[in-house]
């Protein structure tokens, strides 16, 4: 697509339309295509597919996306961005659609396909984890999510028993979806760079996720226990039924949560729905 190439460089956008970062809104630029358009390689093959994109800004994901050969629908809460996105938009051919909204608050099946589709997206980091947890437990289920996070955050998603980095995002992440980090960004490749690196997760979610009640259960059960991730079991689960529930699931009360396997969380879960 000649004319998506045709584009002058990011950056120069940027500065023709006046537009400097936002750091309320947890602005940190990607403005090199080869960054970009790695990121749209891991999400692939995106080829004819439609693919939503949250929190575009200035479009430099979005391009690699396009030139992908994607169909994009972007959802940018940022109004400054309108501008750069509709020149991106005339001349993608049709093939980019621009929501203006809180991606939080957006219902995206009522945005794509009939189909499930790929969600991409460098996130804002103030919004990143409630954004995850909407899409690996909503009503709306991504073909797949391809997404920068801190990498403090993006190691909180893949952990696994007996890592410091292990809690509940690890135990929904992983119940929902198969979690891996596939790129690690240096904070010098955004711009302004923030403070901390930051890693892209991608993560396919399972052909059978936990019925929803069982996901709530799960929710309750890593909220206690993680919350008082020292104490032993017994105690740190005593108002769902400490010991006793433990025994049912056929755990040892002594145990910690951070020792617990996936499977022995899920098991807890199911005890915990049967009781009265
Ligand atoms: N994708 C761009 C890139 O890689 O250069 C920008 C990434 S920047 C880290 C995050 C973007 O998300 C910003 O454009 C910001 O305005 C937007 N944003 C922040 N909160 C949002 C929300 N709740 N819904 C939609 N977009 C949001």
């Amino acid at each position: 697509m000649s004319a998506l190439t045709d584009l002058p460089p990011l950056r120069q956008s940027l500065e023709a339309h006046g537009l400097m970062a936002d750091k309320g809104l947890g602005q940190h630029f990607l403005l090199d295509l080869n960054i970009t358009r790695k990121i749209a390689r891991l999400a692939g093959p995106l080829d004819g597919l439609t693919v939503i994109e949250v929190g575009p800004g200035p479009g430099g994901l979005t391009r690699a996306l396009l030139e992908a050969g994607a169909h994009v629908t972007v959802i940018e809460k940022d109004e400054r961005f309108l501008p750069l996105l509709n020149e991106l938009s005339e001349v993608s051919e049709g093939q980019l659609r621009i929501i203006m909204g809180d991606a939080l608050k957006a219902d995206e099946a009522a945005l794509a396909t009939n189909q499930p589709v790929p969600i991409v997206a460098n996130l804002p980091y103030n919004v990143g984890t409630a954004l995850l947890i909407k899409w690996l437990t909503g009503a709306y289920r991504p073909a797949s999510m391809t997404l920068m996070f801190q990498k403090e955050v993006a190691e909180r998603i893949v952990a696994r028993p007996g890592d410091d980095a292990y809690g509940r995002l690890a135990v929904i992440a992983q119940a929902t979806a198969k979690a891996r980090i596939v790129m690690e960004a240096p904070a010098r490749a955004f711009t302004p760079p923030p403070k901390v690196d930051s890693a892209v997760v991608r993560l396919d979610p399972h052909d059978m996720r936990p019925p929803e009640p069982l996901l709530a259960a799960l929710e309750r059960i890593t909220q206690a226990a993680f919350g008082q991730r020292r104490k032993m079991l017994r105690s740190s689960l005593k108002v769902l039924g400490g010991g006793e529930l433990c025994e049912a699931a056929g755990i040892d009360p002594s145990r910690r949560a951070e020792t617990l396997a996936l499977e022995e969380f899920l098991a807890l879960a199911g005890k915990l729905l049967e009781r009265p």
